[in-house]
Protein backbone atom coordinates (compact mmCIF):
# COMPACT_ATOMS: atom_id res chain seq x y z
CA UNK A 1 0.00 0.00 0.00
CA UNK A 2 1.50 3.60 -0.41
CA UNK A 3 2.09 5.47 2.52
CA UNK A 4 -0.97 7.82 3.44
CA UNK A 5 -0.18 11.52 2.51
CA UNK A 6 -0.83 13.91 4.92
CA UNK A 7 -2.71 17.13 4.05
CA UNK A 8 -0.27 19.71 3.48
CA UNK A 9 1.68 17.37 0.57
CA UNK A 10 -1.48 15.81 -1.27
CA UNK A 11 -2.89 16.95 -4.07
CA UNK A 12 -4.80 19.64 -4.31
CA UNK A 13 -8.55 19.71 -4.74
CA UNK A 14 -9.56 23.07 -5.63
CA UNK A 15 -12.82 24.53 -6.29
CA UNK A 16 -12.68 27.26 -9.09
CA UNK A 17 -14.25 30.69 -7.92
CA UNK A 18 -15.10 33.72 -9.87
CA UNK A 19 -12.28 35.13 -8.39
CA UNK A 20 -9.48 32.27 -8.09
CA UNK A 21 -9.05 28.47 -6.39
CA UNK A 22 -10.55 27.92 -3.12
CA UNK A 23 -9.63 24.84 -0.88
CA UNK A 24 -12.49 23.26 1.31
CA UNK A 25 -11.24 22.26 5.17
CA UNK A 26 -13.39 20.10 6.69
CA UNK A 27 -13.81 18.43 10.20
CA UNK A 28 -16.38 15.63 11.59
CA UNK A 29 -17.94 14.57 14.55
CA UNK A 30 -19.52 11.05 14.28
CA UNK A 31 -22.41 10.26 16.95
CA UNK A 32 -22.18 6.70 16.74
CA UNK A 33 -24.36 4.43 18.64
CA UNK A 34 -22.67 1.66 20.95
CA UNK A 35 -23.60 -1.92 19.54
CA UNK A 36 -24.31 -3.36 23.91
CA UNK A 37 -27.71 -4.79 25.50
CA UNK A 38 -28.55 -2.64 27.90
CA UNK A 39 -28.02 1.89 28.15
CA UNK A 40 -25.00 3.37 28.77
CA UNK A 41 -25.50 4.40 32.73
CA UNK A 42 -28.96 1.70 33.33
CA UNK A 43 -30.05 -1.99 32.61
CA UNK A 44 -32.51 -0.84 30.21
CA UNK A 45 -32.68 -2.33 26.69
CA UNK A 46 -31.15 -0.52 23.63
CA UNK A 47 -33.25 -2.72 21.61
CA UNK A 48 -34.91 -0.54 18.01
CA UNK A 49 -38.09 -0.39 17.39
CA UNK A 50 -40.14 -0.85 20.57
CA UNK A 51 -43.78 0.59 21.73
CA UNK A 52 -42.52 4.02 22.82
CA UNK A 53 -41.10 4.04 26.37
CA UNK A 54 -41.26 0.41 26.77
CA UNK A 55 -37.58 0.40 27.41
CA UNK A 56 -37.26 3.28 29.85
CA UNK A 57 -35.88 2.62 33.32
CA UNK A 58 -36.24 5.12 36.56
CA UNK A 59 -32.59 6.21 35.65
CA UNK A 60 -33.62 7.05 32.05
CA UNK A 61 -36.65 8.84 32.76
CA UNK A 62 -34.95 10.81 35.68
CA UNK A 63 -36.51 10.01 38.36
CA UNK A 64 -35.21 12.08 41.45
CA UNK A 65 -32.73 9.87 43.43
CA UNK A 66 -31.96 7.71 40.68
CA UNK A 67 -28.28 6.93 40.36
CA UNK A 68 -26.55 6.21 37.14
CA UNK A 69 -23.88 2.95 37.27
CA UNK A 70 -21.76 2.68 34.24
CA UNK A 71 -22.00 -0.08 32.07
CA UNK A 72 -19.07 -1.96 31.52
CA UNK A 73 -20.13 -3.20 28.22
CA UNK A 74 -20.01 0.07 26.97
CA UNK A 75 -16.81 0.60 28.31
CA UNK A 76 -15.08 -2.25 26.56
CA UNK A 77 -16.55 -1.21 23.40
CA UNK A 78 -15.42 2.09 23.30
CA UNK A 79 -11.72 1.61 24.07
CA UNK A 80 -11.87 -1.38 21.54
CA UNK A 81 -13.10 1.21 18.93
CA UNK A 82 -9.99 3.54 20.12
CA UNK A 83 -7.57 0.28 19.66
CA UNK A 84 -8.97 0.27 15.89
CA UNK A 85 -8.31 4.17 15.35
CA UNK A 86 -4.96 3.63 16.35
CA UNK A 87 -5.57 5.85 19.35
CA UNK A 88 -4.24 6.65 22.87
CA UNK A 89 -6.57 4.54 25.63
CA UNK A 90 -6.39 7.08 28.64
CA UNK A 91 -6.58 4.80 31.68
CA UNK A 92 -8.69 7.87 33.54
CA UNK A 93 -10.98 9.75 32.39
CA UNK A 94 -13.95 11.45 33.57
CA UNK A 95 -17.73 12.18 33.03
CA UNK A 96 -19.13 15.73 33.34
CA UNK A 97 -23.22 17.31 32.90
CA UNK A 98 -23.52 19.32 29.54
CA UNK A 99 -26.46 21.26 30.78
CA UNK A 100 -29.18 22.47 28.96
CA UNK A 101 -33.07 22.15 28.65
CA UNK A 102 -34.83 20.17 25.90
CA UNK A 103 -38.42 18.13 26.39
CA UNK A 104 -36.48 14.30 25.39
CA UNK A 105 -33.76 15.52 28.03
CA UNK A 106 -35.57 14.71 31.08
CA UNK A 107 -32.35 14.93 33.40
CA UNK A 108 -31.93 18.78 32.07
CA UNK A 109 -28.28 17.46 31.35
CA UNK A 110 -26.68 15.09 28.89
CA UNK A 111 -23.95 13.03 30.92
CA UNK A 112 -20.73 13.45 28.21
CA UNK A 113 -17.18 13.32 28.84
CA UNK A 114 -15.35 17.36 28.30
CA UNK A 115 -12.21 17.65 29.56
CA UNK A 116 -11.06 13.64 29.68
CA UNK A 117 -12.18 11.81 26.94
CA UNK A 118 -11.78 8.40 27.86
CA UNK A 119 -9.96 7.55 24.30
CA UNK A 120 -7.24 10.14 23.02
CA UNK A 121 -5.33 11.06 19.55
CA UNK A 122 -5.96 8.14 16.69
CA UNK A 123 -5.66 7.95 13.08
CA UNK A 124 -8.07 6.82 9.96
CA UNK A 125 -6.28 5.78 6.79
CA UNK A 126 -8.58 6.33 4.09
CA UNK A 127 -7.64 4.81 0.61
CA UNK A 128 -9.47 7.38 -2.40
CA UNK A 129 -10.70 5.86 -5.67
CA UNK A 130 -8.37 7.00 -7.50
CA UNK A 131 -5.68 5.57 -5.64
CA UNK A 132 -4.41 7.92 -3.59
CA UNK A 133 -4.11 7.17 0.70
CA UNK A 134 -5.58 9.60 2.55
CA UNK A 135 -4.45 10.14 6.41
CA UNK A 136 -7.04 11.53 8.77
CA UNK A 137 -6.62 12.52 12.55
CA UNK A 138 -8.89 11.07 15.33
CA UNK A 139 -8.61 14.55 17.90
CA UNK A 140 -10.59 12.14 20.28
CA UNK A 141 -13.72 9.45 21.06
CA UNK A 142 -15.79 9.97 24.19
CA UNK A 143 -19.25 7.83 25.42
CA UNK A 144 -22.19 10.02 26.05
CA UNK A 145 -25.69 9.53 26.51
CA UNK A 146 -28.18 9.94 23.52
CA UNK A 147 -31.56 11.91 24.30
CA UNK A 148 -35.12 10.90 23.52
CA UNK A 149 -37.46 11.70 21.35
CA UNK A 150 -40.11 14.57 20.76
CA UNK A 151 -42.75 14.04 18.09
CA UNK A 152 -44.79 16.43 17.23
CA UNK A 153 -46.96 14.70 14.13
CA UNK A 154 -49.45 12.70 16.15
CA UNK A 155 -51.26 15.08 17.49
CA UNK A 156 -52.99 19.13 16.66
CA UNK A 157 -51.82 20.40 19.67
CA UNK A 158 -49.92 18.68 21.40
CA UNK A 159 -46.35 16.99 21.18
CA UNK A 160 -45.20 13.47 22.73
CA UNK A 161 -41.65 12.06 24.10
CA UNK A 162 -40.54 8.48 23.56
CA UNK A 163 -37.78 7.72 25.83
CA UNK A 164 -36.83 4.34 24.40
CA UNK A 165 -33.43 6.23 22.99
CA UNK A 166 -32.98 8.32 26.29
CA UNK A 167 -29.60 6.92 28.00
CA UNK A 168 -28.68 4.64 25.04
CA UNK A 169 -24.53 5.28 24.90
CA UNK A 170 -23.46 6.80 22.13
CA UNK A 171 -19.51 7.07 21.15
CA UNK A 172 -19.04 10.56 19.67
CA UNK A 173 -15.45 10.33 17.44
CA UNK A 174 -13.64 13.95 16.43
CA UNK A 175 -11.84 14.35 13.44
CA UNK A 176 -9.37 16.84 12.90
CA UNK A 177 -9.81 19.09 10.04
CA UNK A 178 -7.92 17.49 7.58
CA UNK A 179 -10.69 16.39 5.11
CA UNK A 180 -10.45 18.59 1.93
CA UNK A 181 -13.23 17.94 -0.70
CA UNK A 182 -16.69 15.94 -0.24
CA UNK A 183 -15.10 13.05 -1.81
CA UNK A 184 -13.08 12.67 0.98
CA UNK A 185 -14.95 13.35 3.53
CA UNK A 186 -17.42 10.38 2.10
CA UNK A 187 -14.70 8.26 2.01
CA UNK A 188 -13.57 8.96 5.73
CA UNK A 189 -16.93 8.45 7.13
CA UNK A 190 -17.16 5.44 5.07
CA UNK A 191 -14.00 3.88 5.93
CA UNK A 192 -14.67 4.47 10.07
CA UNK A 193 -18.23 2.72 9.54
CA UNK A 194 -16.25 -0.03 7.73
CA UNK A 195 -13.85 -0.02 10.69
CA UNK A 196 -17.01 -0.03 13.38
CA UNK A 197 -18.76 -2.95 12.05
CA UNK A 198 -15.68 -5.10 12.06
CA UNK A 199 -15.18 -4.28 15.29
CA UNK A 200 -18.74 -5.05 16.16
CA UNK A 201 -18.85 -1.46 18.28
CA UNK A 202 -21.15 -0.21 16.16
CA UNK A 203 -23.54 -1.64 13.31
CA UNK A 204 -23.40 1.60 11.04
CA UNK A 205 -27.00 1.94 10.24
CA UNK A 206 -27.54 5.50 9.09
CA UNK A 207 -31.52 5.04 8.10
CA UNK A 208 -31.84 3.79 11.39
CA UNK A 209 -30.00 7.37 13.03
CA UNK A 210 -27.03 4.80 14.47
CA UNK A 211 -24.19 6.58 12.67
CA UNK A 212 -24.92 10.39 12.36
CA UNK A 213 -22.32 13.22 11.51
CA UNK A 214 -21.72 16.82 12.49
CA UNK A 215 -20.01 18.42 9.26
CA UNK A 216 -17.74 21.11 10.21
CA UNK A 217 -16.62 22.80 6.76
CA UNK A 218 -14.77 26.35 6.09
CA UNK A 219 -12.94 27.41 3.22
CA UNK A 220 -9.84 29.59 2.32
CA UNK A 221 -7.13 30.48 0.02
CA UNK A 222 -4.51 27.82 -0.62
CA UNK A 223 -1.92 28.12 1.80
CA UNK A 224 -3.81 30.89 4.37
CA UNK A 225 -4.72 29.93 7.67
CA UNK A 226 -8.20 27.89 8.26
CA UNK A 227 -11.54 30.31 7.53
CA UNK A 228 -14.67 30.43 9.69
CA UNK A 229 -16.02 27.08 9.78
CA UNK A 230 -19.82 26.61 10.06
CA UNK A 231 -21.11 23.62 11.49
CA UNK A 232 -24.31 21.20 9.47
CA UNK A 233 -25.71 19.13 12.55
CA UNK A 234 -27.12 15.61 11.91
CA UNK A 235 -26.30 14.59 8.61
CA UNK A 236 -27.38 10.69 8.03
CA UNK A 237 -26.39 9.29 5.02
CA UNK A 238 -22.66 9.53 2.99
CA UNK A 239 -24.52 11.02 -0.11
CA UNK A 240 -25.73 13.89 1.96
CA UNK A 241 -22.49 14.87 3.68
CA UNK A 242 -21.03 15.38 0.31
CA UNK A 243 -24.21 17.33 -0.89
CA UNK A 244 -24.48 19.22 2.18
CA UNK A 245 -20.71 19.66 1.52
CA UNK A 246 -20.58 20.63 -2.11
CA UNK A 247 -23.53 22.94 -1.20
CA UNK A 248 -22.19 24.86 1.55
CA UNK A 249 -18.77 25.30 0.51
CA UNK A 250 -20.27 27.26 -2.56
CA UNK A 251 -22.30 28.95 -0.46
CA UNK A 252 -19.05 30.24 1.93
CA UNK A 253 -17.02 30.97 -1.85
CA UNK A 254 -19.96 33.47 -2.75
CA UNK A 255 -19.89 34.97 0.21
CA UNK A 256 -16.18 35.93 0.55
CA UNK A 257 -15.70 36.73 -2.62
CA UNK A 258 -18.53 39.24 -2.64
CA UNK A 259 -16.53 40.80 0.22
CA UNK A 260 -18.39 39.26 2.82
CA UNK A 261 -17.28 37.47 6.20
CA UNK A 262 -18.63 33.87 7.58
CA UNK A 263 -20.32 33.86 10.63
CA UNK A 264 -19.75 31.26 12.82
CA UNK A 265 -23.43 29.13 13.14
CA UNK A 266 -24.78 26.04 13.26
CA UNK A 267 -27.14 24.74 10.16
CA UNK A 268 -28.74 21.98 8.80
CA UNK A 269 -28.89 20.13 5.56
CA UNK A 270 -32.48 20.07 3.57
CA UNK A 271 -32.19 16.96 1.88
CA UNK A 272 -35.26 17.62 -0.72
CA UNK A 273 -34.11 21.46 -1.23
CA UNK A 274 -30.47 20.25 -1.11
CA UNK A 275 -29.66 23.37 0.66
CA UNK A 276 -28.13 24.04 4.00
CA UNK A 277 -30.25 26.61 6.30
CA UNK A 278 -29.04 28.61 9.62
CA UNK A 279 -29.91 27.11 12.72
CA UNK A 280 -28.52 29.01 15.19
CA UNK A 281 -25.86 31.56 15.16
CA UNK A 282 -22.85 31.58 17.55
CA UNK A 283 -23.98 34.30 19.96
CA UNK A 284 -27.31 31.80 20.43
CA UNK A 285 -24.63 29.35 20.98
CA UNK A 286 -25.32 27.55 24.27
CA UNK A 287 -23.26 27.92 27.46
CA UNK A 288 -23.38 24.24 28.90
CA UNK A 289 -22.03 24.84 32.19
CA UNK A 290 -20.18 21.52 31.87
CA UNK A 291 -19.11 20.23 35.44
CA UNK A 292 -17.66 17.24 36.62
CA UNK A 293 -20.87 14.93 37.61
CA UNK A 294 -21.32 14.48 41.12
CA UNK A 295 -22.96 11.02 40.64
CA UNK A 296 -20.60 9.21 38.82
CA UNK A 297 -16.71 7.89 40.53
CA UNK A 298 -13.58 8.96 37.42
CA UNK A 299 -13.59 5.90 35.08
CA UNK A 300 -10.43 3.70 35.70
CA UNK A 301 -8.85 1.03 33.97
CA UNK A 302 -5.64 -0.41 33.52
CA UNK A 303 -3.47 -1.37 31.50
CA UNK A 304 -3.06 -5.08 31.44
CA UNK A 305 -7.18 -4.74 30.70
CA UNK A 306 -6.34 -2.44 27.75
CA UNK A 307 -3.60 -5.18 26.52
CA UNK A 308 -5.90 -7.73 26.90
CA UNK A 309 -8.68 -6.44 24.48
CA UNK A 310 -5.86 -5.25 21.55
CA UNK A 311 -4.73 -8.81 21.65
CA UNK A 312 -8.21 -9.81 20.55
CA UNK A 313 -9.06 -7.03 18.25
CA UNK A 314 -10.24 -9.05 15.00
CA UNK A 315 -8.21 -8.39 11.87
CA UNK A 316 -9.16 -5.06 10.38
CA UNK A 317 -9.74 -4.03 7.11
CA UNK A 318 -6.42 -2.41 6.44
CA UNK A 319 -4.21 -5.45 7.66
CA UNK A 320 -6.50 -7.71 6.05
CA UNK A 321 -6.43 -5.70 2.79
CA UNK A 322 -2.80 -5.59 2.60
CA UNK A 323 -2.77 -9.36 3.46
CA UNK A 324 -5.09 -10.03 0.75
CA UNK A 325 -2.38 -8.37 -1.95
CA UNK A 326 0.29 -10.56 -0.54
CA UNK A 327 -1.36 -13.75 -0.29
CA UNK A 328 -4.00 -13.75 -3.04
CA UNK A 329 -2.24 -10.84 -5.89
CA UNK A 330 -5.12 -8.91 -5.99
CA UNK A 331 -5.20 -5.51 -7.03
CA UNK A 332 -5.27 -2.92 -4.42
CA UNK A 333 -8.24 -1.87 -5.94
CA UNK A 334 -10.49 -5.27 -5.96
CA UNK A 335 -8.69 -5.65 -2.25
CA UNK A 336 -10.63 -2.70 -1.41
CA UNK A 337 -13.60 -4.06 -2.67
CA UNK A 338 -13.99 -7.27 -1.04
CA UNK A 339 -12.75 -5.92 2.47
CA UNK A 340 -15.22 -3.27 2.69
CA UNK A 341 -17.58 -5.85 4.36
CA UNK A 342 -16.55 -8.32 6.76
CA UNK A 343 -18.65 -11.00 5.45
CA UNK A 344 -17.86 -10.25 2.05
CA UNK A 345 -14.31 -10.62 3.00
CA UNK A 346 -15.08 -13.90 4.40
CA UNK A 347 -16.87 -15.20 1.54
CA UNK A 348 -14.01 -14.63 -0.86
CA UNK A 349 -11.59 -16.27 1.49
CA UNK A 350 -13.60 -19.50 1.44
CA UNK A 351 -13.80 -19.47 -1.62
CA UNK A 352 -10.35 -18.41 -2.49
CA UNK A 353 -8.83 -21.33 0.04
CA UNK A 354 -7.07 -23.57 -2.22
CA UNK A 355 -8.32 -22.07 -5.60
CA UNK A 356 -6.17 -19.34 -7.57
CA UNK A 357 -6.55 -16.11 -5.68
CA UNK A 358 -7.18 -13.89 -8.39
CA UNK A 359 -10.11 -15.92 -10.57
CA UNK A 360 -11.61 -15.95 -7.01
CA UNK A 361 -11.77 -12.44 -6.50
CA UNK A 362 -12.98 -12.26 -10.50
CA UNK A 363 -15.97 -14.40 -9.89
CA UNK A 364 -16.66 -12.92 -6.82
CA UNK A 365 -16.42 -8.82 -7.66
CA UNK A 366 -18.12 -9.12 -11.09
CA UNK A 367 -20.48 -12.48 -10.90
CA UNK A 368 -21.55 -12.39 -7.80
CA UNK A 369 -21.73 -9.06 -6.19
CA UNK A 370 -23.01 -7.58 -9.75
CA UNK A 371 -25.98 -10.15 -9.14
CA UNK A 372 -26.72 -9.59 -5.98
CA UNK A 373 -26.47 -6.03 -6.15
CA UNK A 374 -29.12 -6.14 -9.21
CA UNK A 375 -31.38 -8.03 -7.06
CA UNK A 376 -30.76 -6.17 -3.94
CA UNK A 377 -29.32 -9.24 -1.98
CA UNK A 378 -26.79 -8.79 0.79
CA UNK A 379 -23.96 -11.45 1.09
CA UNK A 380 -25.56 -12.74 4.07
CA UNK A 381 -28.93 -14.41 1.81
CA UNK A 382 -26.11 -15.02 -1.30
CA UNK A 383 -28.31 -17.79 -3.09
CA UNK A 384 -24.64 -19.29 -4.38
CA UNK A 385 -22.92 -19.98 -1.50
CA UNK A 386 -18.96 -20.41 -1.43
CA UNK A 387 -19.09 -24.10 -1.84
CA UNK A 388 -20.84 -23.65 -5.01
CA UNK A 389 -18.97 -21.00 -6.64
CA UNK A 390 -15.63 -22.93 -5.85
CA UNK A 391 -16.59 -25.65 -7.28
CA UNK A 392 -17.50 -23.78 -10.46
CA UNK A 393 -14.37 -22.37 -10.49
CA UNK A 394 -12.81 -25.71 -10.05
CA UNK A 395 -14.57 -27.06 -13.20
CA UNK A 396 -13.15 -24.31 -15.47
CA UNK A 397 -9.68 -24.94 -13.61
CA UNK A 398 -9.70 -28.65 -14.45
CA UNK A 399 -11.13 -28.01 -18.67
CA UNK A 400 -14.34 -29.51 -17.65
CA UNK A 401 -16.60 -26.68 -18.67
CA UNK A 402 -15.48 -23.31 -20.60
CA UNK A 403 -15.55 -20.17 -19.50
CA UNK A 404 -19.00 -19.28 -21.07
CA UNK A 405 -20.36 -22.13 -19.91
CA UNK A 406 -19.82 -21.33 -16.48
CA UNK A 407 -21.77 -18.14 -17.09
CA UNK A 408 -24.40 -20.41 -17.80
CA UNK A 409 -24.00 -22.82 -14.71
CA UNK A 410 -23.35 -19.62 -12.09
CA UNK A 411 -27.25 -18.59 -13.52
CA UNK A 412 -28.79 -22.07 -12.66
CA UNK A 413 -26.94 -22.72 -9.83
CA UNK A 414 -28.77 -18.63 -8.60
CA UNK A 415 -32.00 -19.86 -9.79
CA UNK A 416 -31.94 -23.61 -8.99
CA UNK A 417 -29.69 -24.50 -6.93
CA UNK A 418 -27.56 -27.68 -6.62
CA UNK A 419 -24.25 -29.27 -7.08
CA UNK A 420 -22.77 -27.74 -9.61
CA UNK A 421 -20.35 -31.02 -10.75
CA UNK A 422 -23.51 -33.10 -11.09
CA UNK A 423 -25.66 -30.25 -13.08
CA UNK A 424 -22.90 -30.20 -15.69
CA UNK A 425 -22.98 -34.07 -15.73
CA UNK A 426 -26.91 -34.46 -16.00
CA UNK A 427 -27.22 -31.36 -18.32
CA UNK A 428 -24.30 -32.17 -20.81
CA UNK A 429 -22.70 -28.74 -20.08
CA UNK A 430 -19.18 -30.20 -20.63
CA UNK A 431 -16.27 -29.05 -22.43
CA UNK A 432 -15.76 -30.80 -25.76
CA UNK A 433 -11.99 -31.46 -25.90
CA UNK A 434 -12.31 -33.98 -28.40
CA UNK A 435 -10.68 -33.22 -31.55
CA UNK A 436 -12.63 -35.32 -33.60
CA UNK A 437 -15.75 -33.45 -32.54
CA UNK A 438 -14.53 -30.22 -32.79
CA UNK A 439 -13.32 -30.95 -36.34
CA UNK A 440 -16.90 -31.86 -37.46
CA UNK A 441 -17.80 -28.68 -36.01
CA UNK A 442 -14.72 -26.87 -38.41
CA UNK A 443 -15.85 -28.63 -41.56
CA UNK A 444 -19.32 -27.63 -40.77
CA UNK A 445 -18.17 -23.90 -40.52
CA UNK A 446 -16.02 -24.14 -43.27
CA UNK A 447 -18.09 -25.85 -46.03
CA UNK A 448 -20.83 -23.08 -45.46
CA UNK A 449 -19.07 -19.97 -45.75
CA UNK A 450 -15.99 -20.47 -48.58
CA UNK A 451 -16.15 -16.52 -49.17
CA UNK A 452 -14.36 -16.30 -45.39
CA UNK A 453 -12.23 -18.78 -46.52
CA UNK A 454 -10.88 -17.24 -49.16
CA UNK A 455 -10.61 -13.76 -46.83
CA UNK A 456 -9.37 -15.25 -43.92
CA UNK A 457 -5.47 -15.68 -46.02
CA UNK A 458 -5.17 -11.90 -46.12
CA UNK A 459 -7.00 -10.99 -43.15
CA UNK A 460 -5.47 -13.60 -40.09
CA UNK A 461 -7.93 -11.66 -37.74
CA UNK A 462 -10.75 -12.80 -39.71
CA UNK A 463 -9.94 -16.15 -37.34
CA UNK A 464 -11.79 -14.92 -34.18
CA UNK A 465 -14.69 -15.09 -36.40
CA UNK A 466 -14.36 -18.85 -36.96
CA UNK A 467 -13.55 -19.71 -33.24
CA UNK A 468 -16.87 -18.08 -32.62
CA UNK A 469 -18.88 -20.09 -35.51
CA UNK A 470 -16.86 -22.85 -34.31
CA UNK A 471 -18.71 -22.46 -30.41
CA UNK A 472 -21.32 -21.56 -32.04
CA UNK A 473 -22.09 -25.00 -33.76
CA UNK A 474 -20.91 -26.71 -30.29
CA UNK A 475 -23.26 -24.93 -28.55
CA UNK A 476 -20.84 -22.88 -26.72
CA UNK A 477 -18.79 -26.56 -25.61
CA UNK A 478 -15.90 -26.69 -27.23
CA UNK A 479 -12.66 -25.62 -25.84
CA UNK A 480 -11.78 -22.61 -27.50
CA UNK A 481 -8.14 -22.85 -27.21
CA UNK A 482 -8.19 -26.51 -29.03
CA UNK A 483 -10.89 -24.77 -31.57
CA UNK A 484 -8.06 -22.23 -32.05
CA UNK A 485 -5.31 -24.27 -32.65
CA UNK A 486 -7.16 -26.38 -34.95
CA UNK A 487 -8.30 -23.87 -37.19
CA UNK A 488 -5.21 -22.48 -37.49
CA UNK A 489 -4.34 -25.88 -39.07
CA UNK A 490 -7.04 -26.05 -41.37
CA UNK A 491 -7.23 -22.54 -42.79
CA UNK A 492 -3.26 -22.92 -43.08
CA UNK A 493 -2.55 -19.17 -41.51
P1 LIG B 1 -15.58 22.98 19.38
O1 LIG B 1 -14.74 22.88 20.60
O2 LIG B 1 -16.15 24.31 19.13
O3 LIG B 1 -16.56 21.85 19.24
P2 LIG B 1 -13.52 21.70 17.95
O4 LIG B 1 -12.17 22.32 17.90
O5 LIG B 1 -13.76 20.59 18.88
O6 LIG B 1 -14.57 22.83 18.18
O7 LIG B 1 -13.86 21.21 16.50
C1 LIG B 1 -15.04 20.60 16.20
C2 LIG B 1 -14.91 20.01 14.83
O8 LIG B 1 -14.71 21.04 13.86
C3 LIG B 1 -13.73 19.07 14.66
O9 LIG B 1 -14.14 17.94 13.92
C4 LIG B 1 -12.72 19.89 13.88
O10 LIG B 1 -11.92 19.07 13.04
C5 LIG B 1 -13.59 20.78 13.05
N1 LIG B 1 -12.97 22.05 12.70
C6 LIG B 1 -12.29 22.88 13.52
N2 LIG B 1 -11.89 23.97 12.84
C7 LIG B 1 -12.32 23.84 11.57
C8 LIG B 1 -12.23 24.64 10.38
N3 LIG B 1 -11.63 25.83 10.36
N4 LIG B 1 -12.80 24.18 9.25
C9 LIG B 1 -13.45 22.98 9.24
N5 LIG B 1 -13.56 22.19 10.31
C10 LIG B 1 -13.02 22.61 11.47
MG1 LIG C 1 -16.04 19.85 19.96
Amino acid sequence: MNAPVPPPQRSRKLIKGATGDWEVVIGMEIHAQVTSQAKLFSGASTEFGGEPNSHVSFVDAAMPGMLPVINEECVRQAIRTGLGLRAKINLKSTFDRKNYFYPDLPQGYQISQYKSPIVGEGEVTVDMPDGETIRVGIERLHLEQDAGKSIHDLHPSMSFVDLNRSGVALMEIVSKPDMRSAEEAKAYVAKLRTILRYLGTCDGDMEKGNLRADVNVSVRRPGEPFGTRCEIKNVNSIRFIGQAIEYEARRQIGILEDGGTIDQETRLFDPVKGETRSMRSKEEAHDYRYFPDPDLLPLEVDQAYVDELARNLPELPDAKKARFIADYGLSPYDAGVLVAERASADFFEAVAKGRDGKTAANWVINELFGRLNREGHGIEDSPVSADQLGAIIDLIGEGTISGKIAKDLFEIVWTEGGNPREIVEKRGMKQVTDTGAIEAAIDQVIAAHPDKVEQVKAKPTLLGWFVGQVMKATGGKANPQAANELLKARLDI
